[in-house]
């Protein structure tokens, strides 16, 4: 008889969970997953995922438009919502399948209900109580909806998916991925849009060039970008559907307000705190490098810890995890230098270290921008810019950073995110050649 009922018992079946669980499985482990809503997590069911097919639908706007630059006449345009949520439903499903596939096929047993940690090597689920070796928590996170009064009227990215009609007039509050996002995925599809921030400018945390260009693009592009401004109430209205009630005292009516204002891990009911497992002010599970929280047999991978809430960040920590577990070799994830994107209108992409973060740990730092409209842009008559930068330690002529604002930045940042990874110095950048006409080739260019 084992000593256990499972090697290991992962708790949500998100793209951490997953990865962690097909990880171990392959390297003979008995592992079974719980997950009480469908498989795939935030990215595949309420993310990345359907979040990239309605950038994709926004930004054909701009096609048509610039289309005619170059010599086409594009007749009358509609946008038919449900034809667009009906589409990334059937897409999501697939998905969906797809995972449950490749569970079964791994031999992970999916349990389709909610766990919780009841000690250190038992779960209840189902009202059944099982034992495992090593318990991981993958559960994920949830939108944060600020405490307001009439917040509950709002919705949150969870429900922008799934909204039975096209919002004509939306208000959007927060500055960070999910607000610049839907702002332009809305704002593409034909709303118009306000995007409430309390600081200035947007995105922060990146670069302030990068900040600052975007946020003027936004701008240049019609979105009504309000700065230093906070919801205070919604409220129904008599003319609109919502009230959006401003810090300032002005009213703003609108059809949907939209939460955009940052996410909470899922640690809430799990049992944690109860066994004492060390949590974050933010409620996430405080893990060391090997993904272990605060009691040795209990992990966690993804958005539920305090790191990165990135997929590929999950994904790679949930694989590292199983290989240490179950191939009895400690195996850590470098978290240093992780691209990452925004997919907004421009888009931007980013890696290593911004200029501000750059001046604060090397003495002599240089910098290398560039801005340019992109040849597209020559025919269509579009007044966007791309921006560019390289931050350089001076010391050593490593490329510390590398940033974009403009078409392509994430499909142009990951190539990039390779030389930063491993050390390039901004030399060897000047060495490489460049494909022209791209806008890629600026960074081997930059003087
Ligand atoms: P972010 O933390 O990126 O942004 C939250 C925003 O809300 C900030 O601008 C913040 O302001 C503002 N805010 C927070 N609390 C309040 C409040 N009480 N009132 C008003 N404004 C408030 O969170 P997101 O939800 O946008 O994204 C969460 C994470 O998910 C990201 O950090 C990212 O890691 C990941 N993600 C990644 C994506 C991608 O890879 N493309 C896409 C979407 C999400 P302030 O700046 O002042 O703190």
């Amino acid at each position: 008889m084992p000593e256990f009922d499972f090697d290991f018992f992962v708790i949500g079946a998100g793209s951490g969970g997953v990865r962690a669980s097909r990880v171990a499985a392959a390297h003979g482990a008995r592992v079974a997953i719980a997950e009480d809503r469908d498989v795939g997590g935030t990215c595949v069911i309420r993310g990345c995922v359907p979040k990239k097919l309605f950038a994709y639908a926004s930004h054909f706007a701009d096609d048509f438009d610039d289309a005619a630059g170059y010599g086409w006449t594009v007749g009358h345009r509609r946008f038919d919502w449900a034809a667009l949520l009906a589409a990334k439903d059937r897409e999501i499903a697939r998905l969906n399948g797809i995972y449950k596939q490749l569970l079964a096929r791994a031999g992970v047993e999916l349990i389709a209900s909610r766990a919780t940690v009841v000690d250190p090597y038992t779960v209840s689920v189902g009202g059944r109580r099982l034992s495992a070796r090593h318990i991981l928590v993958a559960t994920g996170g949830k939108p944060y909806r600020p405490p307001i009064p009439g917040a509950g009227l709002g919705i949150t990215s969870d429900e922008a998916f799934h909204l039975p009609r096209f919002p004509r007039r939306i208000v959007i509050e927060g500055g960070g991925y999910v607000a610049v996002e839907f702002a332009g995925i809305f704002h593409g599809l034909g709303a118009e849009v306000v995007l409430a921030y309390r600081g200035e400018p947007l995105l922060r945390g990146l670069d302030m060039d990068v900040r600052r260009h975007l946020s003027d693009e936004m701008i240049k592009r019609g979105v009504d970008v309000r700065f230093n401004c906070e919801i205070v109430s919604v409220a129904r209205g008599a003319d609109t559907p919502l009230v959006a009630r401003f810090a300032s005292g002005a009213e703003l009516g609108c059809d949907e307000v939209m939460f955009a204002t940052g996410r909470t891990p899922n640690t809430a009911g799990l049992g944690l705190e109860r066994l004492g497992v060390a949590l974050d002010a933010n409620g996430g599970v405080i893990v060391d490098h090997l993904s272990r929280s605060s009691i040795a047999s209990i992990h966690a991978v993804g958005d539920v810890t305090g790191r990165q809430a990135l997929t590929p960040v999950a994904i790679k920590d949930g694989g590292k995890l199983a290989v240490t577990l179950f191939a009895g070799k400690p195996a850590a994830v470098d978290h240093e230098a992780i691209p990452t994107a925004v997919f907004g209108h421009p888009p931007v992409a980013t890696v290593g270290l911004t200029e501000e973060e750059a001046r604060g740990r090397y003495p002599d730092v240089r910098v290398y921008r560039t801005s340019f409209t992109p040849l597209k842009h020559t025919l269509s008559g579009r007044s966007e810019r791309s921006m560019m930068k390289l931050v350089v330690d001076a010391a050593t002529d490593r490329v510390l950073g590398a940033h974009m604002v403009g078409s392509d930045a994430p499909e142009i940042i990951q190539g990039v995110a390779i030389a930063v990874k491993l050390g390039a110095t901004k030399a060897q950048f000047d060495a490489t050649v460049g494909i022209h006409p791209t806008a890629a080739e600026e960074f081997v260019t930059m003087t």
